[in-house]
Protein backbone atom coordinates (compact mmCIF):
# COMPACT_ATOMS: atom_id res chain seq x y z
CA UNK A 1 0.00 0.00 0.00
CA UNK A 2 1.81 3.24 -0.92
CA UNK A 3 -1.46 5.35 -1.20
CA UNK A 4 -1.93 8.97 -1.53
CA UNK A 5 -0.34 11.77 0.25
CA UNK A 6 -2.44 12.68 3.48
CA UNK A 7 -4.88 15.29 3.36
CA UNK A 8 -2.45 18.94 3.20
CA UNK A 9 -2.49 19.72 6.83
CA UNK A 10 -1.09 23.80 8.04
CA UNK A 11 -0.33 24.38 10.95
CA UNK A 12 1.32 27.86 10.10
CA UNK A 13 3.60 30.01 12.72
CA UNK A 14 1.58 32.94 13.81
CA UNK A 15 2.26 36.15 12.06
CA UNK A 16 4.65 38.40 13.92
CA UNK A 17 3.19 41.65 13.26
CA UNK A 18 3.95 40.91 9.31
CA UNK A 19 7.71 41.22 10.03
CA UNK A 20 9.87 38.28 9.48
CA UNK A 21 12.19 36.97 11.93
CA UNK A 22 15.58 38.56 11.70
CA UNK A 23 16.96 34.83 12.45
CA UNK A 24 15.61 33.96 9.00
CA UNK A 25 17.15 36.35 6.82
CA UNK A 26 19.96 35.94 4.82
CA UNK A 27 22.48 38.74 4.08
CA UNK A 28 21.32 38.99 0.52
CA UNK A 29 17.40 39.55 1.91
CA UNK A 30 19.03 41.98 4.45
CA UNK A 31 20.89 43.82 1.46
CA UNK A 32 17.36 44.20 -0.59
CA UNK A 33 15.49 45.05 2.23
CA UNK A 34 17.83 48.19 2.51
CA UNK A 35 20.32 47.43 5.48
CA UNK A 36 22.01 50.77 5.71
CA UNK A 37 25.86 49.15 6.54
CA UNK A 38 27.14 46.31 5.35
CA UNK A 39 24.56 43.69 5.49
CA UNK A 40 27.43 40.56 5.85
CA UNK A 41 28.32 42.14 8.47
CA UNK A 42 25.42 42.45 9.89
CA UNK A 43 24.49 38.68 9.28
CA UNK A 44 27.57 37.80 11.06
CA UNK A 45 27.00 39.69 14.35
CA UNK A 46 23.99 38.10 14.03
CA UNK A 47 24.42 34.64 13.68
CA UNK A 48 27.58 33.85 15.84
CA UNK A 49 26.95 33.90 19.48
CA UNK A 50 29.97 33.87 20.76
CA UNK A 51 30.29 37.94 19.66
CA UNK A 52 26.88 38.83 21.57
CA UNK A 53 27.15 40.53 24.88
CA UNK A 54 24.30 39.75 27.65
CA UNK A 55 22.65 36.85 25.30
CA UNK A 56 21.89 39.18 22.42
CA UNK A 57 23.67 40.63 19.38
CA UNK A 58 25.57 43.46 19.02
CA UNK A 59 24.90 46.13 16.63
CA UNK A 60 25.54 49.45 16.35
CA UNK A 61 22.90 52.01 16.42
CA UNK A 62 21.86 52.51 13.27
CA UNK A 63 21.83 49.35 11.83
CA UNK A 64 19.43 48.45 14.85
CA UNK A 65 17.08 50.93 14.69
CA UNK A 66 16.74 49.85 10.59
CA UNK A 67 16.38 46.21 11.67
CA UNK A 68 14.07 46.78 14.34
CA UNK A 69 11.54 48.29 11.77
CA UNK A 70 11.95 45.98 9.21
CA UNK A 71 12.39 42.42 11.06
CA UNK A 72 11.23 40.87 14.18
CA UNK A 73 14.45 40.44 16.72
CA UNK A 74 12.85 38.41 19.28
CA UNK A 75 14.56 35.39 20.54
CA UNK A 76 13.18 32.44 22.68
CA UNK A 77 13.85 32.79 26.46
CA UNK A 78 14.85 30.35 28.36
CA UNK A 79 12.60 29.20 30.79
CA UNK A 80 13.92 26.55 32.49
CA UNK A 81 17.37 24.64 32.87
CA UNK A 82 17.46 21.10 34.07
CA UNK A 83 20.82 19.60 34.02
CA UNK A 84 21.11 16.07 34.45
CA UNK A 85 23.14 13.61 35.98
CA UNK A 86 24.99 12.43 33.00
CA UNK A 87 26.45 15.85 32.10
CA UNK A 88 23.24 16.80 29.75
CA UNK A 89 20.85 19.53 29.88
CA UNK A 90 17.68 19.34 29.12
CA UNK A 91 16.26 23.66 28.31
CA UNK A 92 12.59 24.60 27.60
CA UNK A 93 12.63 27.66 25.16
CA UNK A 94 10.12 29.85 25.18
CA UNK A 95 8.73 30.87 21.73
CA UNK A 96 7.07 34.70 21.17
CA UNK A 97 3.28 33.52 21.65
CA UNK A 98 4.52 31.50 24.95
CA UNK A 99 4.29 28.24 23.47
CA UNK A 100 7.18 25.94 24.68
CA UNK A 101 9.48 24.02 23.30
CA UNK A 102 12.03 21.97 24.57
CA UNK A 103 16.21 20.89 23.58
CA UNK A 104 18.82 19.06 24.87
CA UNK A 105 22.46 20.34 25.16
CA UNK A 106 24.65 16.98 25.10
CA UNK A 107 28.26 17.88 25.45
CA UNK A 108 30.15 14.62 24.45
CA UNK A 109 32.38 12.97 26.91
CA UNK A 110 36.01 13.53 24.75
CA UNK A 111 38.98 15.89 24.83
CA UNK A 112 38.08 17.65 22.45
CA UNK A 113 35.27 20.10 23.13
CA UNK A 114 32.22 18.59 20.85
CA UNK A 115 28.55 19.12 21.21
CA UNK A 116 25.30 17.48 20.56
CA UNK A 117 22.01 19.80 20.31
CA UNK A 118 18.62 17.98 20.32
CA UNK A 119 16.50 20.22 19.00
CA UNK A 120 12.99 20.69 17.96
CA UNK A 121 11.21 21.31 14.08
CA UNK A 122 7.23 21.33 15.76
CA UNK A 123 5.34 22.44 18.95
CA UNK A 124 3.84 18.85 19.61
CA UNK A 125 3.59 16.59 16.63
CA UNK A 126 1.02 15.16 14.46
CA UNK A 127 2.28 11.80 13.59
CA UNK A 128 0.42 10.03 16.63
CA UNK A 129 3.07 7.45 17.35
CA UNK A 130 1.61 5.59 20.71
CA UNK A 131 4.73 5.41 22.84
CA UNK A 132 5.79 8.93 22.43
CA UNK A 133 5.11 11.41 24.35
CA UNK A 134 5.07 13.89 22.45
CA UNK A 135 2.61 12.35 20.03
CA UNK A 136 0.35 12.71 22.63
CA UNK A 137 0.39 16.77 22.66
CA UNK A 138 -1.02 16.17 19.03
CA UNK A 139 0.15 19.59 16.87
CA UNK A 140 0.22 22.72 18.08
CA UNK A 141 1.98 24.42 15.27
CA UNK A 142 4.98 24.74 13.54
CA UNK A 143 8.13 26.46 13.98
CA UNK A 144 9.27 28.97 11.94
CA UNK A 145 12.75 28.90 10.55
CA UNK A 146 13.58 31.89 12.56
CA UNK A 147 12.94 29.82 15.51
CA UNK A 148 14.30 26.65 14.49
CA UNK A 149 17.72 28.80 14.11
CA UNK A 150 17.40 31.18 17.34
CA UNK A 151 17.06 27.50 19.50
CA UNK A 152 20.98 26.95 18.40
CA UNK A 153 21.84 30.56 18.81
CA UNK A 154 20.05 30.95 22.53
CA UNK A 155 21.55 27.46 23.40
CA UNK A 156 24.95 28.31 21.97
CA UNK A 157 24.75 31.65 23.84
CA UNK A 158 24.04 30.13 27.11
CA UNK A 159 25.97 27.03 27.48
CA UNK A 160 28.34 26.75 24.09
CA UNK A 161 30.46 25.81 22.43
CA UNK A 162 32.29 28.41 21.17
CA UNK A 163 32.02 27.93 17.11
CA UNK A 164 30.05 26.11 14.87
CA UNK A 165 32.50 23.58 14.06
CA UNK A 166 32.35 22.34 17.31
CA UNK A 167 28.33 21.28 17.23
CA UNK A 168 26.70 18.16 15.87
CA UNK A 169 22.79 18.84 15.52
CA UNK A 170 19.86 16.27 15.74
CA UNK A 171 16.25 16.77 15.32
CA UNK A 172 15.13 14.84 17.42
CA UNK A 173 13.18 17.05 19.91
CA UNK A 174 9.68 17.74 19.60
CA UNK A 175 7.71 17.09 16.18
CA UNK A 176 8.28 15.74 12.76
CA UNK A 177 10.73 17.44 11.13
CA UNK A 178 9.78 16.53 8.19
CA UNK A 179 6.46 17.65 8.26
CA UNK A 180 7.63 21.23 8.51
CA UNK A 181 10.05 20.92 5.57
CA UNK A 182 10.24 24.11 4.10
CA UNK A 183 11.38 25.82 7.45
CA UNK A 184 13.77 22.87 8.13
CA UNK A 185 15.79 23.29 5.07
CA UNK A 186 15.64 27.03 5.34
CA UNK A 187 17.18 26.82 8.95
CA UNK A 188 19.72 24.61 7.58
CA UNK A 189 20.86 26.85 4.88
CA UNK A 190 21.32 29.25 7.48
CA UNK A 191 22.95 27.12 9.66
CA UNK A 192 25.12 26.05 7.31
CA UNK A 193 25.70 29.41 5.68
CA UNK A 194 29.76 30.51 6.08
CA UNK A 195 29.28 34.36 7.13
CA UNK A 196 27.06 32.37 10.13
CA UNK A 197 27.94 29.45 12.27
CA UNK A 198 29.89 27.70 8.87
CA UNK A 199 27.97 23.83 10.18
CA UNK A 200 29.04 21.39 7.45
CA UNK A 201 25.86 19.48 6.43
CA UNK A 202 27.40 16.02 7.56
CA UNK A 203 27.16 17.27 11.35
CA UNK A 204 23.32 18.05 10.76
CA UNK A 205 20.99 14.93 11.44
CA UNK A 206 17.05 14.86 10.57
CA UNK A 207 15.33 12.13 12.23
CA UNK A 208 11.86 10.73 10.36
CA UNK A 209 8.92 8.60 11.10
CA UNK A 210 9.29 7.76 7.49
CA UNK A 211 7.16 10.27 5.80
CA UNK A 212 8.11 9.11 2.05
CA UNK A 213 7.19 12.26 0.11
CA UNK A 214 9.43 14.68 2.51
CA UNK A 215 11.83 11.89 2.42
CA UNK A 216 12.05 11.90 -1.41
CA UNK A 217 11.92 16.19 -1.24
CA UNK A 218 14.92 16.56 1.10
CA UNK A 219 16.69 13.61 -1.16
CA UNK A 220 16.56 16.61 -3.68
CA UNK A 221 17.49 19.63 -1.53
CA UNK A 222 20.97 21.31 -1.48
CA UNK A 223 22.42 21.21 1.38
CA UNK A 224 21.34 17.57 2.26
CA UNK A 225 21.52 16.45 5.42
CA UNK A 226 21.98 12.80 7.24
CA UNK A 227 18.99 11.02 7.44
CA UNK A 228 17.68 8.94 10.61
CA UNK A 229 15.03 6.54 10.39
CA UNK A 230 12.74 5.93 13.37
CA UNK A 231 11.36 1.91 12.17
CA UNK A 232 10.40 0.81 15.52
CA UNK A 233 8.41 -1.96 14.31
CA UNK A 234 9.63 -4.63 11.24
CA UNK A 235 5.48 -5.66 10.19
CA UNK A 236 3.16 -3.66 8.39
CA UNK A 237 0.69 -5.00 11.02
CA UNK A 238 2.68 -3.55 13.72
CA UNK A 239 3.92 -0.43 12.54
CA UNK A 240 1.10 0.55 11.76
CA UNK A 241 -0.48 -0.29 15.29
CA UNK A 242 2.26 2.34 16.84
CA UNK A 243 3.23 4.30 14.31
CA UNK A 244 0.19 5.69 12.05
CA UNK A 245 2.21 6.89 9.07
CA UNK A 246 3.17 3.24 8.12
CA UNK A 247 -0.95 3.27 6.92
CA UNK A 248 0.05 5.36 4.00
CA UNK A 249 3.89 4.46 3.37
CA UNK A 250 4.32 0.90 4.85
CA UNK A 251 7.66 -0.56 5.31
CA UNK A 252 8.84 -1.73 1.53
CA UNK A 253 7.37 1.58 0.34
CA UNK A 254 9.83 3.54 2.50
CA UNK A 255 12.91 0.93 1.99
CA UNK A 256 12.31 1.95 -1.78
CA UNK A 257 12.55 5.57 -0.32
CA UNK A 258 16.15 4.88 1.12
CA UNK A 259 17.25 3.14 -2.16
CA UNK A 260 16.34 6.47 -4.45
CA UNK A 261 17.87 8.96 -1.85
CA UNK A 262 21.21 6.92 -3.28
CA UNK A 263 23.52 7.83 -0.17
CA UNK A 264 26.71 9.14 -1.58
CA UNK A 265 30.15 8.49 -0.25
CA UNK A 266 30.69 8.23 3.51
CA UNK A 267 26.92 9.60 3.87
CA UNK A 268 25.39 7.12 6.54
CA UNK A 269 21.98 6.66 6.97
CA UNK A 270 20.98 6.13 11.06
CA UNK A 271 18.52 3.93 12.01
CA UNK A 272 16.67 3.98 15.51
CA UNK A 273 14.69 1.07 17.01
CA UNK A 274 12.65 1.55 20.12
CA UNK A 275 12.81 -1.71 21.66
CA UNK A 276 9.06 -2.07 23.68
CA UNK A 277 9.10 -5.25 25.89
CA UNK A 278 6.87 -8.45 24.19
CA UNK A 279 5.97 -6.47 21.51
CA UNK A 280 8.89 -5.77 19.06
CA UNK A 281 11.65 -7.48 20.28
CA UNK A 282 11.26 -11.33 19.73
CA UNK A 283 14.18 -12.85 17.31
CA UNK A 284 11.75 -13.30 14.44
CA UNK A 285 11.75 -9.45 14.94
CA UNK A 286 15.39 -9.45 14.57
CA UNK A 287 15.47 -11.32 11.61
CA UNK A 288 12.69 -9.27 9.96
CA UNK A 289 14.61 -6.43 10.60
CA UNK A 290 18.01 -7.71 9.15
CA UNK A 291 16.07 -8.70 5.93
CA UNK A 292 14.20 -5.34 5.50
CA UNK A 293 17.50 -3.71 5.76
CA UNK A 294 19.47 -5.90 3.58
CA UNK A 295 22.40 -4.67 2.47
CA UNK A 296 22.32 -1.32 4.36
CA UNK A 297 23.22 -3.43 7.22
CA UNK A 298 26.60 -2.64 6.81
CA UNK A 299 28.32 0.68 6.78
CA UNK A 300 24.81 2.12 8.36
CA UNK A 301 23.87 2.26 11.75
CA UNK A 302 21.30 0.91 14.01
CA UNK A 303 20.49 2.49 16.94
CA UNK A 304 18.78 -0.01 19.40
CA UNK A 305 16.98 2.74 22.23
CA UNK A 306 15.26 0.74 25.20
CA UNK A 307 11.87 2.54 25.50
CA UNK A 308 12.15 5.54 28.03
CA UNK A 309 8.77 5.21 30.03
CA UNK A 310 6.15 8.02 30.59
CA UNK A 311 2.88 8.46 31.69
CA UNK A 312 1.39 8.95 28.43
CA UNK A 313 2.08 5.29 27.22
CA UNK A 314 1.48 1.62 28.51
CA UNK A 315 4.95 0.41 26.81
CA UNK A 316 7.72 -0.62 28.98
CA UNK A 317 11.47 -0.78 28.25
CA UNK A 318 12.41 -4.29 28.20
CA UNK A 319 15.27 -5.88 30.74
CA UNK A 320 19.02 -5.42 29.87
CA UNK A 321 19.52 -9.29 29.26
CA UNK A 322 16.77 -9.04 26.36
CA UNK A 323 18.15 -5.56 25.32
CA UNK A 324 21.65 -7.45 25.09
CA UNK A 325 20.02 -10.66 23.49
CA UNK A 326 18.10 -8.31 20.39
CA UNK A 327 21.14 -6.59 19.48
CA UNK A 328 23.49 -10.15 19.48
CA UNK A 329 20.47 -11.51 17.51
CA UNK A 330 20.81 -8.38 15.33
CA UNK A 331 24.76 -8.66 15.24
CA UNK A 332 24.75 -12.43 14.46
CA UNK A 333 22.74 -11.26 11.22
CA UNK A 334 25.75 -8.47 9.92
CA UNK A 335 24.20 -5.56 11.30
CA UNK A 336 26.16 -2.83 13.05
CA UNK A 337 24.57 -2.14 16.50
CA UNK A 338 24.73 0.15 19.10
CA UNK A 339 22.28 0.48 21.93
CA UNK A 340 21.51 4.10 23.02
CA UNK A 341 21.01 4.83 26.50
CA UNK A 342 18.87 8.43 25.71
CA UNK A 343 21.08 10.91 27.52
CA UNK A 344 18.92 13.12 30.29
CA UNK A 345 16.02 10.82 31.54
CA UNK A 346 16.80 11.53 34.75
CA UNK A 347 14.85 14.79 33.89
CA UNK A 348 12.92 13.26 31.53
CA UNK A 349 14.86 14.96 28.68
CA UNK A 350 15.26 11.70 26.88
CA UNK A 351 13.98 11.05 23.42
CA UNK A 352 9.91 11.00 23.09
CA UNK A 353 9.97 13.06 26.61
CA UNK A 354 10.22 16.03 24.98
CA UNK A 355 7.06 17.55 26.60
CA UNK A 356 5.91 20.26 28.57
CA UNK A 357 4.40 18.99 31.91
CA UNK A 358 2.73 22.19 31.98
CA UNK A 359 -0.96 22.64 30.63
CA UNK A 360 -0.92 24.40 27.76
CA UNK A 361 -1.92 28.37 28.72
N1 LIG B 1 9.71 12.75 14.82
C1 LIG B 1 11.01 12.30 14.53
C2 LIG B 1 12.05 12.89 15.44
C3 LIG B 1 11.68 13.08 16.89
S1 LIG B 1 11.45 11.59 17.81
C4 LIG B 1 11.07 10.77 14.55
O1 LIG B 1 10.11 10.15 14.98
O2 LIG B 1 12.08 10.24 14.10
C5 LIG B 1 13.14 11.08 18.07
C6 LIG B 1 13.32 9.62 18.35
O3 LIG B 1 12.76 9.29 19.61
C7 LIG B 1 12.64 8.69 17.33
O4 LIG B 1 13.56 7.71 16.89
C8 LIG B 1 11.55 8.03 18.13
O5 LIG B 1 11.27 6.73 17.64
C9 LIG B 1 12.16 8.01 19.52
N2 LIG B 1 11.19 7.88 20.60
C10 LIG B 1 9.94 8.36 20.66
N3 LIG B 1 9.36 8.03 21.84
C11 LIG B 1 10.27 7.31 22.53
C12 LIG B 1 10.27 6.70 23.82
N4 LIG B 1 9.22 6.76 24.62
N5 LIG B 1 11.38 6.05 24.21
C13 LIG B 1 12.48 5.99 23.42
N6 LIG B 1 12.54 6.57 22.20
C14 LIG B 1 11.45 7.22 21.75
FE1 LIG C 1 6.18 12.57 16.32
FE2 LIG C 1 8.56 11.32 16.22
FE3 LIG C 1 7.04 11.22 18.44
FE4 LIG C 1 6.28 9.90 16.27
S1 LIG C 1 8.14 9.53 17.47
S2 LIG C 1 4.94 11.17 17.54
S3 LIG C 1 6.94 11.29 14.65
S4 LIG C 1 7.97 13.05 17.57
Amino acid sequence: MTGPAPTPWDHPAPERAGLPSAWSLFPEDLEAMGCPGSAAETFRRLHRPWTWQEGAPVLGSAIRAWLEGVADLHLPGIAERQPSGDGSTKLALELEDGKRIEAVHMPRRVRNPRVTYCISSQVGCAMGCTFCATGGMGIVRNLQSGEILSQVLVLMAALGPQRGHELTLVFMGMGEPLHNLDNLHRAIRLLCHPLGLGMGRGRITVSTSGLVSGIEKLAMMVPRPNLALSLNATTDEARSRTMPVNRVWNLARLRQALDNWGPRHGERFCFEYVLLAGENDTEADAERLAQWLGELRRGHNLNLIPMNEHAGSTFREPGDDRVQQFSDWLKARGCFVTVRRSRGRDVQGACGQLVKERPAP
